[in-house]
Order: structure tokens, then C-alpha cells, then sequence
């Protein structure tokens, strides 16, 4: 027998398990005896293998084939195998750097999948809990409501208005209802009517299933579709980055051929040309590059998660620095989403909350229209209906009581478009619907006003009385619900729309105050030329105060309603947009037009969504922002980015942080570029010259050890202190700016101008071996400094915070120390260098100190006159 074969009844005993739930301890149990409830996803790679990985790279294969033939050569002229074995060496250290970056990459992405956490609310034991979805297991009474994913499959055993999406599984695109009644015949999966299942989603309504299946046994499991690995996607910067040092190894290696061409006919040595040639491609060629920028794309992906924001898709870190559009929600994000009832209308006067309230009726209805529960003394539910719960409390309400007195026996949840909620309740042969939501929706529906205890029916005057009311209530911020109930009859299932004919009874006030530093991130985005705008639920009055307070509104006439939108067309709104920074009242719909609109404008945009239906938006704005308190699942399925505390200043400071991270690997690019063309030069110039400035095995070193460490270092500079003064990025904006092409240029000529005289003067002064010697200490030093002065490619670094990078200070130390080794102990031989006085060092300190400082001096001039 299937378990959609089965009344609910036969499922639960098959299950051994009941409507109350299991105990933890045969929760336990079962886990341990079944395993958690986790798709198994693609095997990992081995770290052995990961290891040997780093050696399939072109360059590398190329150096291993060029210590062979160099092995042979020194075979056959019976020399020293020492180029081959410094070869080899180099090679492995720079497998191992490469292991290492790749490792501390995967450790930053595992752990962040760690974070995206899906929970899930079980009853155990008779209680209701939040429990880690993994931790599910067969026989356990899930609850779910419209924006849940479904955590594993299960029959369902009550349910109320319930319309899932099985588009994930079935392909059907349409919300399909479900219900509870038990099915005679074997059905394919799509016509399971009792059952919900793996990895879909609950688009309206709830329901309570019990846990049929975990884990690799769900329809998921068996189909094995396999878990979304966004993380590890290829982002476009990286592709960018990829043809970039794509088309610059091409350009290299034409340099290369004329090179080994020109050597031949000077009538170098065979083995010297091929050498030569090889460690020049090496030395020119940008292959760390691509490396590089993803250790600086995850570096950044484990900060955002630090400063709380969680990244789902890399791609969006490099999108972030060029937001100019963060569009967010009130309740919660701009809030603190700690609601506090501050006032109370009803029999025609306004209470302070403190004020002991004499309508028995109203208070109950409180209570019986509210969907919070308790667990060990925590409130489980949405902070409006805590703050309600909390209320009733406070007036000395035994809710327990009077819950169990009117049995809730139906209910018509709660969804943002309808704006409001009923529930059913019965006593006796009393069965009342009481229904609250915003006021405006409940008003349009109430024929009659219960003041103190005497029915009337409800004039347009009375309505429009109440609605001033509720106009001053929201002028002070407060969000205000309003209450009416209607008495019903045995049969009201019959009917099509019972939330109709109310009879209004009050009204209840709450404050949700704006969260700590939001002000200060407003004024930040509005420096940074970002827009912040607000898209709330909540009334025009009540989002309009707070946005006046944190100084999103300027001008009451830059707030809208969502129903005003829904006049313009497409054409229309582009232009609406730009008006208006505050949106109430709105509809999922109006949030997709919304975005739409700015993106037609060429805007990047940032929208944040935690209901079920905020999904179109999240998905079509160029960053989607879910909330990791209060999102549905389904939100947070289709957001690029999850706010761990749901705060607007966390989007602000993910921006900022995205701003950084993109300095951060144009400085990477520059320094890394600058340095393979000088070397480039160098050599060729040296070449037409007839002269061999640097060893084979010294650009070797200097290209796989010595600009690889300080190019690594970049990745965890600071921000710039006018990160967020200046204009927002354009997202198509060429990575090769005027000013970047003019940097690269300026900066390289410099450092072969350096390297050349340090060479030549050297030359003429000394002899050839301290020309190469100190030629080659330039190289190593100019790179060195040069790491430095690319901390801020724009404004000049001799400032007091030239050595707050730590990681960069560290690194220099060591590389200082190797060259140390290198230049003054018997290592020295390897690399051919000659003892060289203190005046010799002293010189090429002194050409390098004078090219840092020009360098730094020009950068003023090359921003002023080139555009970026
Ligand atoms: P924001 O979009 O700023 O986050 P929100 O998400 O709270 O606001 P909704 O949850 O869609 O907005 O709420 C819209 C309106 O529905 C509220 O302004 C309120 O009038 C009403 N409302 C909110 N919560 C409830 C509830 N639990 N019961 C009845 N009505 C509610």
C-alpha cells in the first residue's frame, strides 16, 4: 500500500507515530538509524587529487617538458642538472601555493553553505518547534505555510485553502490544490492529491503532513536531481578575466617566437634560446591571474558572510559594487520588526495601551484570531501577531482558556494581497468568523459597528469617522489593524467568499521602530549616488513617517500607492519611477514593475522579497535580497544574497564591501600586468641589446614566487576611505579604463626604465655578472614596492595607512627574507648571482625608492587626465 492509498488514520499507525508528534528520543532514534534528511550531492574531489590538478595547467606542463629537455641537454654536454632540478622545485612550490589558495577557496564556500541552514517548524511531542529541515525524519508532523519549501515528502493530514508548486518536479506550472482524503487507486505522481513532496513549494494556504519519506528516498532522491551548486558557478567577471589573459598570452607568445627568432639568428645557444623563451612565457604570461581573482572573489564572499550578508551566487559580489538602486522592504529590514501595541480603539474611544480594556468580546477575538504559539516560554509566530499575543497577555487574558472554549474549527489564512486573516471558531452551536487585516480592506466589507455591545449598522460618516482615526494612528507611525467578525451558520462551507457582511468591532496600534543605524546607511547610499527606496505592505501614512524619519522622503509627493502604479503602462513607468522613493501598499506585481522600470532606466538594481510571491521580483532584479529571520524559503531559494539579520544596513554594507572587492582586483590586475610587461621589455630590449639581462631560472622565481604572494595580499586590503564618496560604477564599463591602460603603461615603463639603468650604469661601473645581479634585485625589489603603491591604484599611498595591510606586511617580510637567502648565502649560486656591496644594494634601493615615488606622484595626473 502507498502512502496516498492510506486514510490518515491507517498512515499514522503504519508510521507509529501520532498527531502530536514523535518524541525527540525517537526522533534520534530513527536518525541515527536512517540518516539525516540530506540529498547526497556529487562525490568531492580528493585532496590528492586537487593536488595534482594544479599541474595540468599549460604553463606548467610546458616547464616540466623544459626541465626535461633541459635534463637531457645537460645529459648530453655532461653539465650540472641544476636548471632542471630549480625547475621542478619552483614548479611544486607553486603547486602547493596553488593547493593552498584552492583550499582556502573551497573552506570559505563550504562553510557558507553551512550558513543556508533551511528550518522547519515539527511537532514533537505535542509542541511546536523549529528544528534544521536536515534533522526530519520519518513520522514527523511537519507544519507549513504559503512561502515553505517542503522539506521532505509526506501525506498530508489537515489542511487549509493549500495550493503547492510542483513545477520542480512535475513540470506543471500551475499552484496545484491539495487536500486530505485518501486515494483508491495507484496515481502518478502529479495527480498525488494528499501528498506534498521534496523540494516544492507552498504557495497559499497551510497544512500539517506527517513524514512519509527522507532524504535520497523522496521522488528528489530517486530522480537524484542533484543540489543547485550556484557556488561554484563561473562568474562574468572571471570569464572577463579569462579572455583577458586569454588574449594577452597570445600577444606574449607572437612576442615570444619573434624573440626566440631574434636569439637564433644573434646566434645564442640552443638550450640558452629555448630556456629563454620558455621562462619568458611563464614570466609574461598572466596564468595566476585567473586564480587570483577567485581567491579574492571567495576572500569576499567570507567577508560578506561575516558582516552578515550570505552569499548564494558569486556572480552577485561582482555586481553589488555597481547597485544604484536598493529598493527594500520596511517591516523588518528597515524596521526592527519588534512590534509593540501602542494603542486601542473600540467602543468609540482610543486607549493607551497600558489602559485595562472593558469588551470581553474584542479581547478574546484578539486571542482567538492570532496564530502565535508557545514553546518553553519563546513565542513561535510573526512579530504582528506576537505583539497581539503579548497584548492580550498584558490585559490579563487567559488565552489558553479562551482558545480552548472557541475551538478554532476552519480558518482563511493570512496573504499579502488579501491584506487580512479569519479564523472559524466554535462554541456550542456558536460559530463565529472573525477576521482582521489593514483597515482599508476590512472597512470596504463591514455592513454594521458593535459599540458598546449594541449593533448599528455602519453609516459612510462612521466610516469615514474611523478612517481619520486610523489616518492619525499611522501619521505616527504605528501600523494599524483593524477587527470585525460575523456570526455563521452550520453550513457556511458552502459558501464561496465568507469574508463578507462584518461587523466592525476595533482597531489595535502598533509601533515597529526604525532600526539602529539606519539613518546613517540612508545618508551613506545617498552620498554613494545609490537610491534607496521603500516598498512596504504597510499604509502610505505609516511607511510615509518612518521613511521621513530615516530620511528616505524628502517631499510627501515622492510616496505612491501600489493601485496608483497599476494605471501606467510599461512606457509610463520608466519615467514614474524616478519620481517617487517610497511605494505602499503594494502587491508582488507592483514590485516586479518596479524593478522593471529602474532596469529599463539601465539601472542596477537591488530588491529585497520574503513572501512567496516577492519571487518574480527577487529572480528578475539584478540582485535579489532575501531575509534569513523572516523569509520564506522560496525566497530565499531565488535570491542572490541572504540577510542574516534582515537588516537595510547590511544590504549597505554588502555594497560597500562589493565596491571593494572590485578595487581590489583592478589592483590585483594592474600589478600583476605591469610586472610581466616590464619583465617582457626588459628582456626583449635586452635581446636587441645582444645581452641576456635575466636568467631563466630568475624569472621563474620572480613570476611564480614572488608576484603570486603580494598579488594574494592584495585581496585583503581595506577599502579606499572615499569607497562610498564616489559615483557608482557602470556595470558594462570596460575592465581597461583610459586610466587603467594609462596606469598600466606609465607604471611599467617606469619599472624598465629602473631595471634597464640599474643594469646598464652597473654594466659600465662593475661588470656583467653584477649588471645581471643587481638588475635582477631591482626586478625583485620594484615588484615589491610596487605591491605596495597598488594598495590604491588611484590616490597616492605614502600615508599613514601604507602599512595597515597585514597580510601584505607579512608577506613582504618573508619575501624579504628569501631574497635575503638568496642574495647573501651559498643559494646564490643557483641563481647565478654574484656578492654585491652595499653600495651596489644601496643603488638599486635608490632607483627603486625614486621610481615608487614618481609612480606615486603621477597617479594624481594620469586620474585627472584620463577617464575611469
Ligand atoms: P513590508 O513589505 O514592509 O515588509 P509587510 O511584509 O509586513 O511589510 P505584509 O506582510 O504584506 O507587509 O502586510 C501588509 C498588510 O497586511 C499590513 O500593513 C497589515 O495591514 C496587514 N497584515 C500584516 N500582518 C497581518 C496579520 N498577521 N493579520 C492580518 N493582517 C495583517
Amino acid at each position: 500500500m502507498k502512502s496516498y492509498n492510506l486514510s490518515i488514520d491507517e498512515i499514522l499507525e503504519k508510521l507509529n507515530t501520532n498527531v502530536g508528534g514523535l518524541t525527540d528520543d525517537e526522533a534520534n532514534l530513527r536518525m541515527n538509524k536512517y540518516g539525516q534528511n540530506i540529498l547526497i550531492s556529487e562525490r568531492k574531489k580528493s585532496n590528492v587529487s586537487k593536488f595534482f590538478l594544479q599541474f595540468k595547467d599549460l604553463m606548467i606542463i610546458i616547464l616540466i617538458l623544459s626541465a626535461i629537455v633541459s635534463f637531457v641537454l645537460s645529459y648530453i654536454n655532461k653539465e650540472s642538472y641544476i636548471d632542471s632540478i630549480i625547475i621542478i622545485a619552483i614548479v611544486i612550490i607553486n603547486g602547493v601555493i596553488g593547493f593552498i589558495q584552492e583550499m582556502k577557496a573551497d573552506s570559505a564556500i563550504e562553510s557558507l553553505k553551512k550558513l543556508q541552514v533551511h528550518n522547519v517548524k515539527v511537532k514533537r511531542s505535542n509542541v511546536i518547534k523549529i528544528i534544521n529541515a536536515n534533522d526530519i525524519v520519518v513520522g514527523d508532523i511537519i507544519l507549513l505555510e504559503a512561502g515553505d519549501t517542503v522539506p521532505a515528502d509526506a501525506r498530508i493530514i489537515w489542511q487549509a485553502s493549500l495550493k503547492v508548486d510542483e513545477s520542480s518536479l512535475t513540470g506543471e506550472s500551475n499552484p496545484i490544490e491539495k487536500g486530505v482524503e485518501k486515494l483508491d487507486v495507484d496515481v502518478s505522481l502529479a495527480d498525488r492529491n494528499n501528498m506534498i513532496f521534496s523540494g516544492t513549494s507552498v504557495v497559499y494556504g497551510k497544512c500539517t503532513a506527517v513524514v512519509t519519506s527522507t532524504g535520497m528516498n523522496t521522488e528528489l532522491g530517486i530522480i537524484a536531481k542533484s543540489i543547485n551548486n550556484n557556488l561554484e558557478e563561473t562568474t562574468p567577471l572571471q570569464k572577463k578575466i579569462d579572455s583577458i589573459s586569454k588574449f594577452l598570452s597570445l600577444v606574449i607568445f607572437i612576442i615570444i617566437v619573434i624573440m626566440f627568432l631574434v636569439g637564433l639568428i644573434e646566434g645564442m645557444e640552443i638550450k640558452q634560446v629555448i630556456m629563454l623563451s620558455i621562462s619568458l612565457a611563464v614570466a609574461a604570461i598572466p596564468e595566476g591571474l585567473p586564480a587570483v581573482i577567485t581567491i579574492t572573489l571567495s576572500l569576499g564572499v567570507s567577508v560578506l558572510a561575516k558582516k552578515k550578508a550570505i552569499v548564494r551566487k558569486i556572480s552577485s559580489v561582482e555586481t553589488l559594487g555597481c547597485t544604484e538602486i536598493i529598493c527594500s522592504d520596511k517591516t523588518g529590514t528597515i524596521t526592527q520588526n519588534k512590534m509593540k501595541i501602542m494603542e486601542v480603539y473600540c467602543d468609540d474611544k482610543l486607549f493607551k495601551s497600558e489602559d485595562k480594556i472593558d469588551n470581553e468580546l474584542f479581547i478574546n477575538m484578539l486571542a482567538l484570531n492570532n496564530d502565535v504559539s508557545e514553546n518553553d516560554g519563546f513565542y513561535i509566530g510573526d512579530p504582528t501577531e506576537v505583539a497581539i499575543y503579548e497584548y492580550c497577555i498584558e490585559q490579563g487574558l487567559d488565552i489558553q482558556e479562551v482558545r480552548n472554549t472557541y475551538k478554532r474549527i476552519d480558518e482563511v489564512p493570512f496573504d499579502s494581497i488579501r491584506k487580512m486573516m479569519s479564523t472559524i471558531n466554535q462554541k456550542d452551536d456558536n460559530i463565529q468568523m472573525i477576521t482582521k487585516g489593514s483597515f482599508d480592506s476590512i472597512i470596504d466589507k463591514c455592513t454594521h459597528i458593535i459599540v458598546d455591545g449594541k449593533l448599528k449598522k455602519i453609516t459612510n460618516d462612521k466610516k469615514r469617522e474611523l478612517k481619520n482615526i486610523e489616518v492619525e494612528e499611522s501619521n505616527k507611525a504605528y501600523r494599524v489593524l483593524a477587527y470585525a467578525y460575523r456570526n455563521l451558520d452550520l453550513i457556511f462551507k458552502q459558501e464561496k467568499d465568507i469574508e463578507k457582511d462584518l461587523i466592525f468591532i476595533g482597531m489595535v496600534g502598533m509601533i515597529d521602530p526604525p532600526r539602529d543605524n539606519v539613518r546613517e546607511s540612508i545618508e551613506m547610499c545617498k552620498k554613494a549616488h545609490i537610491k534607496p527606496i521603500m516598498i512596504t505592505g504597510d499604509s502610505l501614512n505609516t511607511a510615509s513617517a518612518i521613511a521621513k524619519e530615516i530620511g528616505i522622503l524628502e517631499n510627501d509627493n515622492e510616496a505612491i500607492i501600489g493601485s496608483e502604479l497599476d494605471k501606467y503602462t510599461e512606457k509610463e513607468m520608466k519615467e514614474i519611477v524616478k519620481k517617487y522613493s517610497v511605494y505602499a501598499r503594494v502587491s508582488p506585481m507592483n514590485k516586479l514593475d518596479i524593478v522593471n522600470a529602474w532596469k529599463a532606466n539601465n539601472k542596477v538594481v537591488s530588491m529585497t522579497g520574503d513572501g512567496v510571491n516577492d519571487a518574480p521580483a527577487l529572480k528578475t532584479a539584478n540582485i535579489g535580497v532575501g531575509m534569513g529571520i523572516t523569509g520564506t524559503e522560496v525566497s530565499k531559494e531565488v535570491s542572490d544574497i541572504i540577510l542574516a539579520d534582515d537588516s537595510f544596513t547590511t544590504i549597505v554594507d554588502a555594497v560597500r564591501e562589493g565596491r571593494r572587492i572590485f578595487d581590489n582586483i583592478r589592483n590585483v590586475l594592474v600589478y600583476l600586468i605591469t610586472g610581466n610587461i616590464a619583465e617582457v621589455l626588459v628582456v626583449f630590449i635586452g635581446m636587441l641589446c645582444g645581452v641576456e639581462i635575466f636568467l631563466p631560472i630568475q624569472l621563474l622565481y620572480i613570476n611564480l614566487i614572488t608576484d603570486s604572494v603580494p598579488a594574494i595580499s592584495l585581496a585583503f586590503e581595506k577599502e579606499a576611505n572615499d569607497v562610498m564618496d564616489r559615483d557608482v560604477r557602470k556595470k558594462e564599463n570596460s575592465f581597461f579604463t583610459p586610466f587603467i591602460i594609462s596606469k598600466i603603461t606609465v607604471s611599467s615603463i617606469l619599472k624598465t626604465c629602473a631595471i634597464l639603468l640599474v643594469y646598464f650604469i652597473s654594466f659600465r661601473l662593475y661588470d656583467i655578472k653584477a649588471a645581471t645581479s643587481m638588475a635582477f634585485l631591482c626586478l625583485t625589489l620594484t615588484e615589491m614596492i610596487f605591491a605596495f603603491s597598488c594598495k590604491n591604484i588611484k590616490k597616492s599611498v605614502i600615508n599613514k595607512n601604507i602599512f595597515k595591510n597585514h597580510f601584505l606586511n607579512n608577506s613582504m617580510l618573508i619575501l624579504l627574507l628569501i631574497q635575503f637567502l638568496l642574495f647573501f648565502t651559498p643559494i646564490k649560486v643557483i641563481f647565478d648571482i654574484t656578492d654585491l656591496t652595499i653600495l651596489q644594494v644601496g643603488l638599486c634601493i635608490i632607483f627603486t625608492l625614486f621610481i615608487f615615488i614618481v609612480d606615486e606622484f603621477l597617479k594624481k595626473t594620469l586620474r585627472s587626465k584620463f577617464r575611469d
